[in-house]
């Protein structure tokens, strides 16, 4: 899988370019997953641009319930609405940025898997987090605090994305070893509950990919996809990464 976040970046203009191009060369793209992840104000232009789905496509984040006084928020039944089968749960930057907690991130992939979305779930750890040691602990956690809220079903729906914070829209990307070990951490973690569910569980890699590292990236064992997020700014980038993955 291939997942393109475009976080709040694009305009109508720029939106068309885009996926009309990887509209384009999906169908040469068949083994590849292509996922596209847009601003919530362009599900409507993204839906329609790619209406014969070879390419899927998905929200950055929603919030919690159906119908609520929750101004500004999207629900997942919303999304579901626009065509969106995936949508971003825990990034980075929702974490750090927007301070969601444990709590609020796991309640949020449950609602996705309430309304029927797949949630893909980012964890990851900050610098300093990795130099004292603590990366799976941190990994652990996030993972924990989802089952709790969500049980280990639920995630034969979701995507897990590991997107080591240090490595997000940096200089500096995690090695393809680097990123391996975490996935494996992942996976072995995931076995302690479902041996089924670790197995055939897309874990992405997410933290500066570019075309020159994702063959490497994908060559390691535990990694079946990335998450890319400045690259897709440019189609011709985005696609070469979907290229390397074939
Ligand atoms: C992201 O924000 O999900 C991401 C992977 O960003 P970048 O590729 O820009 O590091």
């Amino acid at each position: 899988m291939v997942a393109g976040n475009l976080k709040m970046h694009g305009s109508h203009t720029q939106i068309e370019t885009l996926l009309e191009a990887i509209r384009q060369e999906a169908q040469a793209l068949s083994s590849v997953d292509i996922v596209v992840l847009p601003s919530f104000v362009y599900l409507q232009q993204t839906q329609n641009i790619l209406s014969n789905p070879i390419v899927e496509w998905g929200a950055q984040n929603l919030y919690l319930g159906i119908s609520e006084a929750f101004t500004g928020e999207e629900s997942g039944a919303m999304l579901v609405d626009f065509g969106c089968q995936y949508v971003l749960v825990g990034h980075s930057e929702s974490r750090h940025v927007f301070n969601e907690d444990l709590a609020l991130v796991a309640a949020k992939f449950k609602a996705a898997i309430d309304a029927k979305l797949q949630p893909i779930l980012c964890l990851g750890e900050t610098l300093e987090e990795r130099k004292q040691g603590e990366t799976k602990k941190i990994i652990s956690q996030q993972l924990e605090s989802v089952i709790q809220a969500a049980e280990i079903k639920a995630f034969r729906h979701a995507v897990i994305a590991y997107e080591p914070i240090w490595a997000i829209d940096a200089g500096s990307t995690a090695t393809p070893e680097e990123a391996q070990d975490v996935h494996a951490i992942i996976r072995k973690w995931l076995g302690q509950y479902d041996s089924a569910i670790a197995n055939t569980m897309r874990i992405l890699y997410g933290g500066r990919v570019e075309a020159d590292n994702a063959a490497d990236l994908f060559r390691m064992a535990d990694i079946d996809g990335v998450l890319v997020g400045g690259e897709w700014l440019e189609a011709k980038s985005f696609l070469a990464i979907c290229q390397a993955a074939c």
